[in-house]
């Protein structure tokens, strides 16, 4: 074990304090995990806190009024947050996404996006900087954020029916909103703009063709993304998953499309195209198809808190060290034998054992959705 468990003021998540090795290591960029997984890529959830109250995410039965947020004390600052990222950098982060909760609510965000868009690779390179919205604060800060050095924009919508899509955020949010917030993202020059579908049997999959004949022909990705059995909130039942290979069927008899190759390895988006050329879809199958085999990605909580896997019940306090008075090589350090351990695949264990399988460290309580991002 390289971390020493102390009992932390908030018990939300079991976390533990990394261990500061004596002698540190300058990052050689090249870490890589238990199962041979570079680190590529960041997840910052930059608040806890969402305007929506979508189901399969913070069903409002749980995130009602009584529901205790993170104080503001709790968060990361701007510039501990620049400053942890700067130390993935140098570990051989390439990509850094913002999520939440919704990440437009958090005050001055664009000003964390200036700051982590001036951070560069060991190479010189700037990162790929990109962030995942609900859409509802969009319209008016897609410009902010471009200006700030935003590369990329992915807007959540689960349904072009007004109905279907109020009940589901649960917000009373309409559907012409965020389809306005899309078209603000396209007119200031995020290119490609993608739009994220949860997919749930029996709640929006008749939304499945509509939504794809919507976005065919925009220059939007579409991508539609099986609903996930993550956190303890939202009542997961298998028979609600309808699996990507279906979703694909559903689209190719009324639009033939074929299958492209990945980008990048480690993407979790299986990429398809229309036949007539109308531009590109994706699925993600995290539960009929596991990807955990090239999984790069780490997760960071909005308080400072370090996951290895959307599934993880124990995180790693970064925040401690951050605020422990200890130097940047220092905490560099402590980061690296953490992702060196590290040997989840939650999903590959729950394809081969059955849905509902615990955490590979069970017994606790699995982080939720809002808490940690997408
Ligand atoms: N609030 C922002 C949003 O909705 O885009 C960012 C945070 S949200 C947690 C990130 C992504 O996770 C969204 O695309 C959302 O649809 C997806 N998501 C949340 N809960 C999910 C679940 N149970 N299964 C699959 N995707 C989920
Ligand atoms: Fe909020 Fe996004 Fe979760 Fe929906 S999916 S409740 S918009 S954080
Ligand atoms: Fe990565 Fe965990 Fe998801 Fe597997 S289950 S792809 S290890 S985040």
């Amino acid at each position: 074990m390289t971390d020493r468990v102390i009992p932390l003021a908030d018990h939300r998540y079991a976390a533990s304090v990394p261990r500061v090795p004596s002698l540190a290591a300058a990052p050689s960029g090249l870490l890589s995990d238990r199962l041979g997984r570079p680190l590529r890529d960041l997840r910052i959830s930059v608040t806890d806190r969402c305007n929506f109250r979508c189901g399969y995410c913070m069903p409002r039965e749980v995130f009602d009024k009584d529901y205790a947020f993170l104080p503001h004390s709790s968060l990361l600052s701007f510039e501990e947050i620049t400053r942890t990222a700067r130390l993935f950098v140098a570990h051989g982060v390439r990509k850094i996404r913002l999520t939440g909760g919704e990440p437009l609510l958090r005050k001055d965000v664009e000003r964390l996006i200036e700051m982590l868009a001036a951070l560069r690779t060991p190479d010189g390179a700037p990162l790929d900087l990109t962030l995942t919205t609900n859409g509802s604060l969009l319209a008016r800060k897609a410009r902010a954020l471009k200006d700030a050095g935003l590369t990329r924009v992915t807007v959540s919508l689960d349904a072009l029916d007004d109905a279907i899509f109020r009940r589901m955020n649960d917000a009373d949010f309409p559907v012409a909103d965020v389809l306005r917030s899309i078209e603000e993202a396209q007119r200031v020059g995020f290119a490609p703009v993608k739009v994220n579908m949860v997919v749930k049997r029996g709640t929006n999959d008749d939304e499945i063709v509509p939504m794809a004949r919507h976005f065919r022909g925009s220059g939007i990705v579409l991508r539609f993304i099986e609903y996930m059995d993550v956190g303890a909130s939202n009542g997961w039942r298998m028979d609600e998953v309808l699996p990507s290979a279906q979703v694909i069927e559903r689209i190719a008899a009324a639009h033939p499309v074929e299958a492209i190759d990945a980008q990048a390895v480690g993407e979790t988006a299986e990429r398809w195209r229309y036949v007539d050329g109308q531009g590109e879809i994706g699925v993600i199958s995290s539960v009929t198809q596991a990807f955990c085999r090239d999984c790069n990605r780490a997760r960071l909580s909005t308080e400072g808190k370090l996951f290895l896997c959307l599934f993880a019940s124990h995180g790693h306090d970064l925040r401690a060290l951050l605020r422990g008075g200890y130097s940047d090589p220092q905490i560099a350090a402590a980061i690296a034998p953490i992702w060196q351990q590290r040997a989840d695949r939650y999903s590959e264990l729950r394809g081969a054992a059955g849905p509902g399988t615990e955490a590979a460290d069970t017994g606790r309580r699995r982080v939720e959705m809002h808490y940690i991002g997408g």
